[in-house]
């Protein structure tokens, strides 16, 4: 059995990973480069119980000891280490920083812990998605650079895919796109998938940041409140991100940047945050989307009506902990016909209609 994989990033490589546990072939077909967009430059987070109550806690939870057990049973360093999570604020009360978060500015109030080591961890996302591609290409899988271009079919099933004008064939395809997977409306039935851009930094920051998320609430100069969030890695970087927007998703991730002025006033939140920041080096500028859904859940299982036809997106802010989960239950699916580890009836894509490809804009 041969699968066609559509989308280099987290999801992709993580499906091809745990396919590859089951000797499945896997061809991952990416654009532009593994983890070029979200998944090389998201948080890397991890909670395992900050889905519960929704749908996603049984993806979220199986996810999250996932994480743990490939850290331990893999030889590869993704920086992945469970750390403790706070909550705070800037500019909105005014108390000083709590013990353990002195590198902190005086007026950074830290008031509530939201996890412990059991419950919070983080990996570098970027490391992760390729340590899960290596792990892949070990075991006779693929990364092949191409653009997908459309689905080929044969009767009611797929054929195979159809890279920069070549098709290459395959008993499967999985259309893992992130917010690209809206451009394969055009090839199969699918509802649709959005982007939503967020801003990001890293810093150089050495050994200076304790191991501790933070998660903050910070009043800006022209008043407006952002929710930046603050991960400092292991690897002796510090990321920051906020700063939303709905600015239009390009056709090529290769062209999406950074809205004008939203890094500046990131720059100028951080240095107010921390000392520590405003004296290290900046390592990366940088914007990229998380896909999302209509209802907010992600997709992932079979296209329906087209035999052979799978989707795994959508997972909005939580893609990179929900990754494992959904590369396994993905891999039981198409290798096994049903997915056993984890129910994946919520994330039904022919729960919701598919997406008219006559209204996609062209830009
Ligand atoms: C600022 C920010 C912070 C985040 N922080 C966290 C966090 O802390 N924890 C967490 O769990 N999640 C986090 N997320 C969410 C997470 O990053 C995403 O959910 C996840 O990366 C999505 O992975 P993906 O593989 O679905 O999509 P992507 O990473 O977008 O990958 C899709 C890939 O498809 C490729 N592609 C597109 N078109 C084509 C084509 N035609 N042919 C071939 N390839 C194509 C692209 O080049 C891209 O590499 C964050 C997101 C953002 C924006």
């Amino acid at each position: 059995m041969r699968v066609l994989i559509c989308g280099g990033g987290v999801i992709g490589a993580s499906i091809a990973y745990f396919l590859s546990r089951r000797g499945v072939e896997a061809t991952v077909i990416e654009r532009t480069g593994l983890a070029c967009a979200a998944s090389g430059k998201s948080g890397g987070f991890l909670a395992s119980n900050w889905c519960d109550g929704t749908p996603l806690a049984p993806l979220a939870r199986r996810s999250f000891v996932l994480h743990a057990r490939l850290a331990e049973e893999i030889d590869d360093d993704w920086n992945y280490r469970p750390l403790t999570t706070y909550s705070g604020s800037m500019g909105l009360r005014r108390h000083s920083a709590g013990p353990g978060l002195n590198w902190l500015s005086a007026g950074v109030s830290v008031d509530q812990r939201l996890g412990s080591a059991e419950t919070t961890a983080q990996v570098h996302p970027a490391k992760f998605t390729a340590a899960m591609m290596r792990g892949a290409q070990a075991r006779g899988s693929e990364l092949r650079l191409g653009r997908v271009t459309g689905v080929m079919r044969r009767g009611p099933r797929v054929a195979g895919v159809e890279v920069d004008g070549k098709t290459i064939a395959g008993d499967a395809v999985v259309v893992a796109m992130g917010p690209w997977s809206i451009l394969a409306t055009q090839w199969l039935p699918l509802p649709a998938v959005y982007g939503l851009k967020g801003h990001s930094l890293v810093f150089d920051t050495e050994a200076k940041v304790p191991a501790e998320a933070l998660f903050l609430e910070v009043r800006e100069a022209g008043g407006q409140v952002q929710t930046p969030e603050v991960f400092p890695r292991s690897d002796g970087t510090t990321y920051v991100c906020a700063i939303s927007s709905e600015s239009p998703l390009p056709v090529d991730p290769a062209a999406v940047y950074p809205d004008p002025g939203a890094i500046e006033r990131l720059e100028q939140m951080c240095s107010e945050m921390s000392p520590v920041l405003a004296a290290s080096k900046i390592l990366a500028r940088q914007a990229c989307y998380r896909p999302v859904t209509r209802d907010g859940l992600p997709l992932i299982g079979r296209v329906p009506g087209v035999e052979g036809a799978y989707v795994a997106t959508g997972h909005s802010v939580w893609g990179i902990l929900n990754a494992p989960a959904t590369g396994e239950a993905m891999a039981e699916l198409i290798a096994d016909s049903s997915a056993y580890s984890v129910d994946l009836s919520p994330f039904d894509p022919g729960r919701s209609p598919p997406f008219d490809p006559a209204r996609l804009q062209k830009s």
